[in-house]
């Protein structure tokens, strides 16, 4: 392929995917859609300059605004998160991970977290897995026991594995609370002494529930013995893809430090200035916003479950986050269902259950399949709007319904949807193409 057909060809596809994505319906848990106001930001100048350091305090010069932009970043957080101390400049929920391990332990520590098929991240698995944790750090990791009638941590057990761990001589070092199936708050409160009597930090991973924090519809891990908090910025939390961790004051300067010069040189400065966007607009309409993405939730599961669909945790109302999981044995395996869901544009994502490993299933094709609704509160959708969804589900996975005829239904509901709510201003559609060249 010649230069200029590569060139355009690419183009092409970047066009494509946002006709396809203003044409669906987005349910990946881990997703949502910024405002206009915040690609503006991601497309400035600012994507092109380095400010290694703290602001004021850089290695470079031409960062006079850069600096004023970032504190003002870090000053909303703090107000969003009621946090003493807040380093906006991981990249990444990995790498705020990353920063956590890199100032809360050492090499060959203990970290307690869940396991994948509990709902645990790679970034906090073994190191026989390739997870983060263990094997980039070099942190052992010992699973926190899930309780999968109630989708949560098993307070009990836990506190028996941690005085395990103790007696052994190797108590944990780090608890990570935090998940990426995480329907129900955490046991930091619970917890959080037993932690602290073995000489443990309790780190909290707010990756997905980020946004629900800030607008103060889940947990407050903070107040409830959380040591130290690492986010992404860009799943309940509206913003660019991006992280950050959010701590007390007393912890500041190793954190600065696992963050600069440990772990990043350039923290990719548009997304800062997005970040500050999102978290203006986070503080504007965060409450609300949250609210109808717990709402939504409950009534996505409640209309599948109405349609025999077994969503787990039914007699907790399913889930008071944004995210469900379904046990989709029934109709076939995780990945199957996952395809054909995305041939009627209906785009979720396969999930193991927690049981899934014992009962022979994998990754590829396991039990299960997550779906999350925050980019679709963030269009605008509300709890009628989810059973017309569950409605459409059923049709693809059920009644086996051509999913032709499906994916013209899903585009002509999803015209009633195309601008991003919950902002200041909205000009410009949610998935518009946006040419400058
Ligand atoms: C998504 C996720 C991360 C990683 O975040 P990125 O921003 O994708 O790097 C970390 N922890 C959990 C629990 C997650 O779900």
């Amino acid at each position: 392929m010649s230069a200029r057909k590569a060139y355009d060809q690419t183009f092409e596809l970047l066009e494509k995917h946002h006709q396809w994505f203003r044409e669906s319906i987005p349910l990946i848990a881990s997703e949502n859609i910024p405002s206009p106001a915040v690609r503006e930001a991601i497309i400035s100048d600012f994507g092109n300059r380095y400010a290694e350091g703290w602001p004021g305090e850089r290695v470079y010069a031409g960062c006079v605004y850069i600096d004023q932009v970032e504190l003002l970043c870090i000053d909303l957080m703090k107000k969003l998160f009621k946090a003493e101390f807040v380093d906006v400049r991981p990249i990444s929920g990995v790498v705020a991970n990353l920063v956590v391990y890199t100032a809360f332990t050492e090499p060959g520590d203990t970290m307690m977290a869940l396991s994948i098929p509990c709902g645990g991240h790679i970034t906090t698995g073994k190191k026989e897995l390739g997870g983060t944790a263990g094997a980039v750090r070099g942190l052992v990791v010992e699973y926190l026991p899930l309780d999968y009638e109630e989708l949560n941590i098993d307070v009990d057990k836990a506190k028996e594995r941690i005085e395990k761990l103790k007696t052994e001589g190797r108590p944990p070092k780090l608890v990570m609370f935090g998940a990426s199936v995480f329907p129900f708050p955490h046991p930091v409160k619970e917890l959080a002494d037993t932690i602290h009597s073995v000489g443990g930090t309790v780190g909290y991973d707010a990756a997905h529930v980020a946004g629900l924090i800030a607008g103060g519809v889940f947990q407050d891990p903070l107040r409830e013995g959380a040591d130290v908090v690492s986010l992404s910025t860009h799943k309940t939390f509206f913003g660019p893809q991006h992280g950050g961790v959010v701590s007390w004051e007393k912890h500041a300067d190793k954190i600065k430090r696992a963050t600069f010069p440990g772990m990043v040189s350039n923290h990719h400065l548009h997304a800062v200035a997005g970040l500050a966007v999102a978290c203006a607009e986070m503080l504007e309409f965060g409450e609300k916003y949250t609210r109808q993405i717990v709402k939504n939730a409950k009534a996505l599961g409640q209309a599948l479950h109405e349609r025999g669909f077994k969503v787990l945790a039914e007699h907790k109302g399913f889930t008071e986050s944004h995210v469900i999981l379904i046990d989709i044995t029934q109709y076939g395996d995780g990945g199957t269902i996952e395809e054909q869901l995305e041939k009627a544009n209906i785009i979720i994502n396969r999930n193991l259950l927690p049981w899934d490993i014992k009962e022979g299933r994998h990754f590829m094709h396991p039990g299960g399949i997550r779906m999350g609704v925050s980019e679709i509160t963030r269009l605008g959708m509300k709890e009628s709007d989810m059973t017309e969804i569950a409605e459409f589900v059923k049709r693809v996975i059920v009644d086996k319904e051509d999913v032709n005829t499906v994916k013209r239904d899903v585009a002509e509901f999803r015209k009633q949807f195309q601008k991003v709510q919950f902002c200041f201003e909205n000009a410009t559609e949610a998935y518009k193409y946006i040419k400058i060249r």
